[in-house]
């Protein structure tokens, strides 16, 4: 089994607790309460295209405050994937989602990093269309152009979620 460490960055409240709870727990809680610092969870999977290999991710859930900015290198500077939210009714979340990217190329480079950019909370797009502040087009443009794995996911549905680690999964075994 191979292990490898995932750590999660993002804006405060752009649902990264959420997508790890679902991905761990498959589960959705709307009144969870915010994380401190950082949490820990752990999850195995199979990757869909290599059926012989399992995995263990190790993840580290970053709180988005800026308060806990200045912990991040704690948590990154040894991981093998970065999975970077951003909330697809927030365009702030966005530039901020894009600022954790300039730092980790900067600061970390992107040869010995997975980085995914996954935009969160497309449930309240399907509920309500002009709910949408950031087009998909525009996020997977710039992904595309910075060389990141991107998604567009619903931790409350689950819609998109097991398929970001999946993908995580299968770049991180793939580099090894
Ligand atoms: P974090 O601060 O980035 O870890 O965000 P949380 O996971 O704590 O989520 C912040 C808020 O957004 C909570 O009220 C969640 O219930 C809500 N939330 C998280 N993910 C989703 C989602 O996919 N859809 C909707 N509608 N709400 C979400």
């Amino acid at each position: 089994m191979l292990q490898f460490k995932l750590v999660l960055l993002g804006d405060s409240s752009v649902g990264k607790s959420s997508i790890v709870h679902r991905f761990v727990k498959d589960s959705f809680d709307e009144f969870r309460e915010s994380t401190i610092g950082a949490a820990f969870l752990s999850q195995t999977i199979k990757l869909e295209k290599h059926p012989d290999v399992t995995i263990k991710f190790e993840i580290w859930d970053t709180a988005g405050q800026e308060r806990y900015k200045s912990l991040a290198p704690m948590y990154y500077r040894n991981a093998n994937a970065a999975l970077i939210v951003y909330d697809v009714t927030q365009p702030g979340s966005l530039v901020k989602a894009q600022s954790w990217v300039e730092e980790l190329k900067n600061k970390v480079g992107d040869q010995d990093l997975v980085i995914c950019l996954a935009g969160n909370k497309v449930d309240l797009c399907d509920e309500d269309a002009t709910a949408r502040e950031v087009e998909r087009e525009d996020a997977q443009l710039y992904a595309k152009e910075q060389g990141l794995l991107f998604y567009e996911a619903s931790a409350k549905t689950g819609a998109g979620v097991s398929a970001i680690f999946q993908e995580i999964g299968e770049k991180v075994y793939q580099k090894k």
